[in-house]
């Protein structure tokens, strides 16, 4: 049974970059009907904070990740990690070592110095080739001299547990998303599990979380793949099944730059406020990084019924806010119009409340007017001239419409228009079709003046429906402000 997780460290906000790895392993668990799990890595106390995981929390929690079970907190987890590291000891496959760090650093200070010492003139071939191998060997990754086991200087020498590291060869891992990918064992050390304190390293603790909540794949970003070398050997050391592995590339900046803040809004909540839905944001982010055919764009239940980690891309995926703004204004239209209302509202209400009436005019043009805007603040700004905004003021164009002329027509029309009894879009586009019929005028020459009065020149869509939603007795009253 398939058991994914997301494990981010609660040091700041949740990044774009996250959001994109926890719903690859969301839509992975859920296309196999397993479970998504939620780990907060929150062992480096210094930097983690009760803000950072709330606010990954909240994160996940707007764009519907929603973990199958409570998160599990690795820093409480202390004691089982150590545990597990005395296991590998009785086992054999980890070992107290008794270097200190002062040894440790004199050896690698002597390797810097046999390598500057390489370099110094006059001195010959093979002693360059001598210093050179000593450097090496003194600078490549750690293997304790007590990883077979040699008994402890003395009785209360304090030590660290290390992993024996494995043996000569390749060590192989086939990546779902990188492929095969293979470096020597010999670049890896003997790496610490237990520190002198007895604290329990980043590594061991993520292997032994993995392990205990069952996880069978670990997606997640590429910058983890050389992690991925070292935590192998740790399941290998306890006997346990290995997980399959997918290391996703990184997302780049617009001109494939890492990205960075000067791309755009790193975190995922930012998109939030700048006024994307959530399901939009899923979606693009499903996009970035992974591809189904030509396809662009997913719903949910799309994206659990294909997604696969084949359809991961290798090459890093580039932010790209227009993409994002094409599938916000795209499920925009698909909103559901009370949703869209109350998530208008506190947009339309940042400078005054709705009135009722004003409430009721936004109400009924929404169906209409959901296209208007890619985001949510811009689509807030298209109801504008929907509001109480008597007396209209005019911008330049709309004064030059209401000449004399313009005037004159609108008059006319407006007793036409009173006389209407059924108000409606399709009755009232009828009134003024005759009406500039009967006096031989063209659309143009009436609706602008029209336009004009009762937008005062906001942008706004066609004319019949504005009149409808304004209402009768609004939409004369804008008229007569200008024709009395
Ligand atoms: N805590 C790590 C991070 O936030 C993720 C570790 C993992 O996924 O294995 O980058």
């Amino acid at each position: 049974n398939v058991i994914t997780r997301f494990a981010p460290s609660p040091t700041g906000m949740l990044h774009i970059g996250g959001a994109r790895t926890a719903l690859f392993n969301y839509l992975f668990a859920k296309r196999h009907n397993g479970k998504f799990l939620l780990r907060i890595e929150d062992t480096d106390r210094a930097r983690s904070t009760d803000e950072a995981t709330a606010a990954i929390l909240e994160g996940m929690d707007w764009l519907g990740l929603t973990p199958d079970e409570a998160p599990v907190m690795q820093f409480s987890q202390a004691a089982r990690h150590t545990e597990v590291a005395n296991e590998m000891i009785a086992r054999g496959t980890a070992f107290r070592c008794y270097a200190t760090p002062e040894e440790l650093q004199a050896r690698r200070d002597l390797g810097e110095e046999k390598r500057q010492a390489a370099k110094a003139e006059g001195i010959s071939e093979a002693e360059k080739t001598a210093l050179l191998a000593e450097a090496n060997e003194l600078l490549a990754p750690y293997r304790s001299p007590w990883r077979d086991g040699a008994p402890s200087p003395s009785a209360d020498a304090p030590f660290t547990v290390r992993l024996r590291a494995p043996d000569g060869g390749d060590r192989i891992l086939e990546d779902g998303v990188q492929g095969r990918v293979t470096i020597q064992a010999s670049e890896l050390d003997d790496m610490i599990l237990l520190r002198a304190d007895g604290t329990p390293t980043y590594m061991l603790a993520v292997v032994v979380d993995d392990h205990d909540m069952g996880v069978t794949h670990v997606i997640r970003g590429d910058d983890h793949l050389r992690n991925a070398f070292r935590q192998i050997p740790i399941y290998e050391a306890m006997g346990w099944d290995v997980p399959t592995f997918a290391h996703v590339s990184l997302i780049h900046g617009p001109d494939g730059a890492k990205l960075s803040k000067r791309h755009g809004a790193l975190s995922t909540l930012a998109y939030r406020e700048m006024g994307y839905l959530p399901e939009a944001m899923k979606a693009y982010l499903l996009r970035l990084g992974w591809s189904h055919g030509d396809q662009e764009i997913f719903t949910e239940a799309e994206a659990i019924s294909l997604f696969d980690v084949e359809g991961i891309n290798k090459a890093p995926a580039r932010l790209d806010l227009e993409k994002l703004g094409q599938i916000n204004s795209h499920f925009m239209r698909l909103a559901d119009d009370d949703r869209l209302f109350e998530l208008l509202k506190p947009l339309l209400e940042a400078e005054a409340p709705l009135s009722e009436a004003e409430a009721g005019r936004v109400r009924t043009a929404l169906p209409h007017m959901k296209d208007r805007g890619t985001t949510l603040p811009e689509l807030a700004a298209a109801f504008a001239f929907l509001r109480d905004i008597r007396p209209i003021e005019m911008n330049k164009k709309a004064r030059k419409a209401l000449s004399e002329e313009g005037l004159d027509r609108l008059a006319g029309l407006r007793d036409e228009l009173q006389q209407l009894r059924q108000w409606t879009a399709e009755t009232i586009s009828l009134v003024i079709s005759s009406y500039c019929a009967d006096r031989d005028l063209s659309m143009g020459q009436v609706g602008q003046p029209l336009r004009a009065a009762l937008t005062g020149g906001l942008p706004a869509p066609d004319i019949a429906p504005v009149l409808e939603w304004l209402g009768q007795d609004e939409a004369l009253g804008r008229i007569e402000d200008q024709t009395a």
